[in-house]
């Protein structure tokens, strides 16, 4: 039953159910449902007035943006139910909001006549998060409930307000006392009068809102929903609410068909699909984590301490070096106490979470630990050391994962004799602020082992993805086919800054370049130096090399690709620039004019051309956990919605064809095409069909 009514004297009662979150969905018929339910009661002339409300933890999340893709007329049926049944009916209707009211759900709450909600209610509109603007008529009748400087300000951050607020903006009526249902029926037992948003006035007190939301809507470079949103509070405060509807029709239709709002939208369903494993029983119980060890405490451990401890397990760092103790118990002692500066922890809590890590010099502390996390050098003879003593010392239920970024670990499991307990955990540096870990399966890990790690991801704030055993994983070994492009651009005729600028204005939160300046260039060249004996058909631009040879590792050094005069700012360095241009006569390379459509179509399908082999190669599940790794942890735009995302949108048959150019040019044969790119171009097919 999505839909329950009941009567209580010329009250009746709609409560609506769609666990968990109560989302208006047409696909699984709720929102029909409620519309079959209002249009019945309305229709029952021993019914006065209504009470909408809903079951479960909230009120309700809003449409269903699944919706969006399968239902082109999701906007109309939403709107048959919102302005014509709900604010169009004869008889007063209440909405009673308890928990979150967002989106859909808040416009739903919009069109009611009155409005009541719990103490613990919250209020918004965050349409925008998605790419498109609020369409079931939020955009016209929340300025006229609070106002157009607030309600720009609401559907623009999409944060939501709180009861008390919503009341004093007068977004709600009123806030229930104790029990909200009983108290929406006996104040709608006394209303009378049907009073429409849509019919109350906006007040023209906005002063320079609209231009303020105009400049901070310029902001966005990727998506239009923040200036369409403007528009549409324009129009509420200029138009008949009928011509400000139609407008805001026609800009949500522009907005969900965009390809930022499709991105956004995909970003939004990869990053809930990901924690899903294909071939793990929903139901397999994960072992109970409470005490780690984190071996190590260099750069690394002492990021995933921090991780750890705030999410309230107890820590032993253990590092075989005292110094390397004193100075950890500095760092996680100094990042509280900085966060506690700022404003984001309590000195109480802070202390707490100190009081839970202890220091140890030797790995006989991690004896009792239910996971041990390795963050020790990268070299395999120093991880068997470890792993070793791991074995003979931890107790048999211990998880034991390596968070080595390049090395094997089924090498590392090998080890011991408990393969099937041992897991790779890549995390990012700075590994207590980055969101992304790459959760690495070796060929023997246990499925409960990788359950349990996956569910501690998320415990401790992270996206984890798995990945399969391979160089580099899935993150960096696509990354590694992206640098090789940026480089051979360099080579070719385009310069650093130009190489960064194109990426970072078509969405990368940085260019490939100041990435590596900012990472740290000598890791890049110990791995190339490998790479060159290991891969010598797969040649390198020497570029990188010849600046680490003069010593500019990047930021750490002052110097890099850029200049560094203050440590962070890059600037461009025409030593830098003329050490390029000499190398490529060096080469024998006539540079050439690039433009920026070459440079990210370079860039771009290097990468999804390398994660389709990975995807092939059963190193990623699906293409969509590619894109989480790129969005959580390195940059890529929500709005493009990741590599994989954008070979589909590019089109598969168009993107054989540029990589065909490529492949004609300098260096074409980093272009071989991964085979399950030009099978699923042949079929006509769409990488998506795997997620
Ligand atoms: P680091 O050099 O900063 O720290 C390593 C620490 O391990 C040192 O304090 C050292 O004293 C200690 N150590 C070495 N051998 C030990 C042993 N046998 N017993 C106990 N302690 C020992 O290194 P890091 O940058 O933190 O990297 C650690 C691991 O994390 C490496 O495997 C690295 O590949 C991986 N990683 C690093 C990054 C990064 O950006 N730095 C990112 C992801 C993964």
């Amino acid at each position: 039953m999505q839909v329950d009514t009941r009567r209580d004297g010329t009250v009746a009662v709609v409560r609506f159910s769609n666990p968990p979150v109560n989302v208006l969905s047409i696909a699984n018929g709720t929102l029909d449902a409620l519309s079959q339910a209002l249009t019945g009661v309305l229709a029952d002339p021993a019914v006065q007035a209504v009470v909408i409300a809903s079951d479960g933890r909230m009120f309700s999340a809003g449409a269903d943006i699944n919706d969006f893709d399968l239902h082109a007329d999701t906007l109309q049926r939403m709107r048959a139910l919102t302005s014509d049944l709900i604010e169009g009916a004869g008889k007063p209707i209440v909405a009673a909001i308890h928990g979150m009211a967002l989106g859909g759900g808040l416009e739903l709450a919009l069109a009611c006549h009155y409005r009541i909600c719990s103490v613990d209610a919250g209020l918004g509109l965050p349409e925008v998060t998605m790419g498109v603007l609020p369409g079931g008529g939020g955009t016209q009748r929340l300025p006229r409930l609070v106002g157009v400087a607030r309600a720009l300000d609401m559907m623009l951050g999409a944060k939501p307000v709180s009861a008390s607020e919503a009341l004093r903006i007068g977004l709600v009526d009123q806030i229930a006392q104790s029990d909200l249902l009983a108290e929406a029926i006996a104040w709608a037992r006394d209303l009378k009068a049907v009073v429409r948003t849509s019919d109350r006035p906006v007040a023209d007190d906005f002063g320079d809102a609209l231009v303020e939301a105009g400049k901070r809507a310029a902001r966005s470079r990727l998506s239009d929903a923040p200036a369409h949103i403007v528009t549409c509070a324009a129009a509420a405060a200029s138009e008949p609410f009928d011509r400000g509807m139609a407008i805001e029709a026609d800009l949500f239709e522009q907005l969900r068909c965009s390809e930022s709002s499709r991105g956004l939208r995909h970003a939004f369903a990869a990053r809930r699909k990901v924690a899903q494993i294909p071939g793990l029983p929903s139901d397999l119980g994960v072992l109970p984590i409470e005490t780690v060890a984190v071996i190590g405490a260099g750069t690394m451990g002492v990021g995933i301490a921090l991780a750890l401890l705030a999410a309230g397990l107890a820590v032993t760092l253990i590092d075989a070096k005292a110094e390397a103790l004193d100075a950890a118990q500095a760092r996680v002692a100094g990042t509280l106490d900085g966060d506690v500066a700022k404003g984001r922890l309590t000195a109480e809590a802070a202390t707490e979470r100190l009081g839970r890590l202890a220091l140890a010099p030797a790995i006989e502390a991690a004896a009792d630990a239910d996971l041990v996390i390795e963050a020790v050098f990268e070299d395999l003879a120093v991880k068997k050391a470890v792993f070793t003593t791991l074995d003979r010392v931890c107790k048999p239920s211990a998880i034991l994962a390596s968070n080595t970024s390049t090395l094997d670990v089924d090498a590392i499991a090998a080890f011991t004799d408990r393969p099937q307990s041992v897991i790779g955990m890549h995390f990012f540096s700075p590994a207590n602020i980055m969101r992304l870990l790459e959760v690495v399966r070796g060929e023997k890990t246990a499925p409960s082992v990788l359950a349990t790690v996956m569910a501690l991801a998320r415990r401790i704030g992270k996206v984890g993805v798995v990945a399969g055993v391979c160089d580099g994983f899935i993150g960096n070994r696509i990354f590694e086919e992206y640098l090789r492009q940026a480089y051979f651009l360099l080579e070719e005729g385009a310069l650093p800054a130009q190489v960064d600028a194109a990426m970072e204005r078509w969405g990368m939160a940085m260019g490939p370049l100041r990435v590596m300046d900012l990472a740290g260039q000598d890791i890049g060249w110990s791995i190339r130096k490998r790479r060159a004996v290991e891969q010598p058909d797969r040649p390198y631009s020497k570029i990188p090399d010849r600046i680490c040879e003069m010593g500019r590792f990047g930021q750490k050094t002052g110097a890099g690709f850029y200049r560094y005069a203050d440590g962070r700012t890059a600037q461009i360095d025409p030593e830098i620039d003329a050490l390029i241009v000499a190398h490529s006569a060096e080469i024998g390379v006539v540079r050439r004019e690039i433009d920026d459509r070459e440079i990210v179509d370079r860039c771009l399908l290097a990468m999804a051309n390398e994660g389709a082999k990975i995807v092939a190669e059963g190193i990623a599940y699906r293409p969509l956990d590619i894109d989480v790794i790129y969005l959580d942890g390195y940059g890529f735009p929500a709005e493009r919605g990741g590599p994989m995302f954008q070979a589909d949108v590019i089109g598969l048959d168009q993107m054989l064809t540029k990589m065909r150019s490529f492949a004609a040019g300098r260096h074409g044969w980093a272009w071989e095409v991964a085979p399950l790119l030009a099978d699923f171009a042949g079929r006509g097919e769409r990488l998506a069909s795997l997620n």
